[in-house]
């Protein structure tokens, strides 16, 4: 479904992508782990056409993507800061991915009804986005972010700001939900566990290149080098 070949970024001269080559599988889960700064954030941005490459390809279904705009894509991405519409209020938020795809509206009401629940804010259609918590607000966006049911769904840290046994709880029903609607998801995280609970691959980061892809099984077991060794010792 997704690849990347030599996919380079640069900023001010420096790297923050460096020849990125990555091959994501219909239906495959894959979670990207790594220290801050990389490149994670970039790589997704850039799979969504939010980032210029200044090197390298990004296809999906074996199509180059150079110059088709990012909601042409047909992936959706969750930001790490969220980014929902303070004007809209819960349901508005959640609804908008879904409109965007043309679903009509007792649709809409439907399945902004089903991923509320699933997300643990059953009822708060009508709430204002300035009135939830930060955590509240991160499972919002991740509603929004599952609405119009993209083929590709892209999650830059989906669960960072809930605490363990609402994460533990979503990670489960997550998985069991991507695996109904066939979603192929990349998602960022910093949470091992998460990443071993959700993920058939891990990609593991260092400066804008992949240290190390495998099934957690094999990363945890047989890390390829000390520093991916460390990463996932010192991480937790
Ligand atoms: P984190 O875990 O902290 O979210 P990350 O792996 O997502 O980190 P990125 O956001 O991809 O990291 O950033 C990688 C590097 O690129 C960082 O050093 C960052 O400062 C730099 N960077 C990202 N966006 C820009 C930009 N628009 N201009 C300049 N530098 C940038
Ligand atoms: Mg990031």
């Amino acid at each position: 479904l997704l690849s990347l070949e030599g996919a380079t970024v640069r900023f001010g001269g420096r790297a923050v992508l460096d020849g990125v080559d990555l091959e994501v599988d219909e239906h495959e889960i894959v979670c990207v782990l790594g220290p801050s700064g990389s490149g994670k954030s970039t790589l997704l941005r850039a799979v969504a056409g939010l980032q210029p490459l200044d090197a390298g390809r990004v296809s999906l279904d074996w199509r180059d993507q150079a110059g088709v705009p990012a909601h042409k894509r047909g992936v959706g991405l969750m930001f790490q800061d969220h980014q929902l519409f303070p004007q809209r209020d819960v349901g508005g938020n959640v609804a908008f991915g879904a409109r965007m795809h043309g679903a009509s509206k007792g649709e809409q009401a439907e399945r902004v009804r089903e991923l509320l629940d699933l997300v643990g804010l059953p009822g708060a259609a009508g709430r204002a986005v300035a009135s939830l918590s930060g955590g509240e607000q991160q499972r919002v966006a991740l509603a929004r972010a599952l609405a119009p049911r993209p083929r590709l769904l892209m999650l830059d840290e989906p669960l960072g700001q809930l605490d363990r046994s609402l994460r533990e709880r979503l990670v489960v029903e997550l998985r069991e939900l991507f695996g109904r609607l066939g979603t192929t998801v990349l998602a960022v995280t910093h949470d091992q566990g998460e990443a071993f609970a959700l993920a058939d691959r891990v990609v593991v980061m260092r400066d804008g290149r992949i240290a190390q892809s495998g099934t957690p099984l094999e990363v945890w077991q047989r890390p390829v080098d000390e520093f991916v060794a460390r990463f996932l010792g010192f991480d937790n």
